[in-house]
């Protein structure tokens, strides 16, 4: 017998765990709505136009494959912060931001959590209840306490805003608060502008530090300003944030693992040793992060040809899912007009969070061959026109 025979059996990922459900099941109608992947309308993994050209100039310029530095590729850098506070941000200019690449949003914000656990310890994170379901993950593997805030009103199917005040407010003071920057995961309900300010009080108030997590921009509204103005305007008030962003979604990178950590703060001394810090708990979790996505975000950008049609594909993308999430909605109220589904052209974004409950997802998987998390929520990226009326059918065999 092996000596980790008495190891125990970690239960599988509930996200991720879907995909291998999906795979094994040998049915023709089945359907994966469980990882927020794009898909096109045949329901095939899409390379953006872009990326593919920036990466025959990349061979073609004969990019080698060493090591980037501890902190990443500086043009990469210099343009995720761009994308990020918009194009020559004065806080840039005055040496506040601190940056690192790193491996995709999750590596960004498990070296966000490490930096806490090292530098600011005994702090608590709070996270919106429901979250991304790797949030709670990141935070305690790195060994920092979290809690939750309230996020959702079922009742309403929207902003628990008051819940949400309230308990931002009981946090004791110079907490972390994590918000989504845009199309919140997974509900798809955003605070409105008005909201936000009031956040961004609370948090000047409290003396929070709010950390971003950023995994859409440009994906939620198929503008890049758009899907950052949370952001943005807290740095405008001047509060100092964290930010984890991700290009998994926005330019489809998802295996390639690029994103960056931000700190955006309000004095070049403390930016320039945040970064030393963030450098060393990089180095020893990773040593340094790759290469190869990182230049097709900085080829793409820094050209203003391919920086225009990469807004396209964009726009392109967040439409298709805009429209499936139209469609979906118009074949539920035919088929079930007793029930209000408005719910589903409001919420934003990747994922339709559709109330159903655990059995009712037994239900949609076991008879239906459709693949979705336990919280009951779609990603519409995974759904194709030609599916909607079979989703929908499935749904309100679901609910009845
Ligand atoms: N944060 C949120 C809210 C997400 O939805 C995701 C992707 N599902 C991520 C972070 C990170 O994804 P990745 O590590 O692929 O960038």
């Amino acid at each position: 017998a092996s000596r980790l025979e008495g190891v125990e059996q970690a239960p599988p990922d509930p996200i991720l765990g879907v995909s291998e459900a999906f795979k094994a099941d040998t049915s023709d109608l089945k359907l994966n709505l469980g990882v927020g992947a794009y898909r096109t309308e045949e329901l095939k993994p899409y390379v953006l136009n872009v990326v593919k050209k920036a990466e025959r100039k990349m061979i073609d310029a004969g990019e080698n494959k060493e090591y980037l530095p501890i902190d990443g590729l500086a043009s990469f850098n210099k343009a995720t912060v761009n994308l990020l506070l918009g194009f020559d941000h004065a806080a840039v200019k005055e040496g506040c931001v601190a940056t690192v690449q790193s491996l995709s949003g999750t590596g960004s914000l498990r070296v966000g959590a490490q930096f806490i656990q090292k530098c600011i310890p005994g702090k608590t994170v709070y996270l919106s209840n429901p979250t991304w379901g790797n949030h709670r993950g990141i935070f305690s593997s790195a060994g920092v306490k979290w809690e939750y805030y309230r996020y959702f009103d079922p009742e309403t199917v929207g902003l628990d805003f008051e819940g949400l005040m309230e308990d931002i407010k009981n946090a004791p003071d110079a907490s972390i608060i994590v918000l989504h920057g845009c199309a919140h995961n997974p509900t798809g309900v955003d605070p409105t502008k008005e909201q936000w300010k009031q956040i961004a009080d609370l948090c000047v108030d409290k003396n929070h530090l709010p950390f971003f997590d950023v995994a859409y921009q440009g994906f939620a509204s198929g503008s890049l300003d758009e899907d950052a103005y949370a952001p943005r305007y807290f740095v405008d008030r001047g509060i100092e944030i964290m930010v984890a962003q991700s290009y998994s979604k926005n330019l489809g990178l998802y295996g390639e693992r690029v994103g960056a950590l931000n700190f955006i703060l309000s004095s070049s001394s403390a930016a320039k040793k945040v970064l030393s810090q963030l450098k060393q708990i990089a180095r020893a979790i990773y040593s340094n992060p790759p290469v190869h996505g990182a230049r097709i975000v900085s080829e793409v950008v820094g050209n203003d040809d391919m920086f225009g049609e990469w807004k396209q594909e964009m726009e392109y993308m967040a439409g298709r899912i805009k429209g499936v999430r139209q469609e979906l909605q118009d074949h539920l109220e035919r088929i079930n007009p007793d029930k209000d589904w408005s719910f589903i052209t409001k919420q934003i974004g990747m994922f339709s969070f559709t109330g159903l409950t655990p059995q009712q997802v037994e239900n949609m998987t076991n008879k239906h061959h459709i693949y979705m998390t336990k919280d009951g929520r779609i990603s519409l990226a995974g759904l194709s026109s030609s599916k909607a009326e079979y989703l929908a059918k499935a749904i309100d065999d679901s609910v009845r």
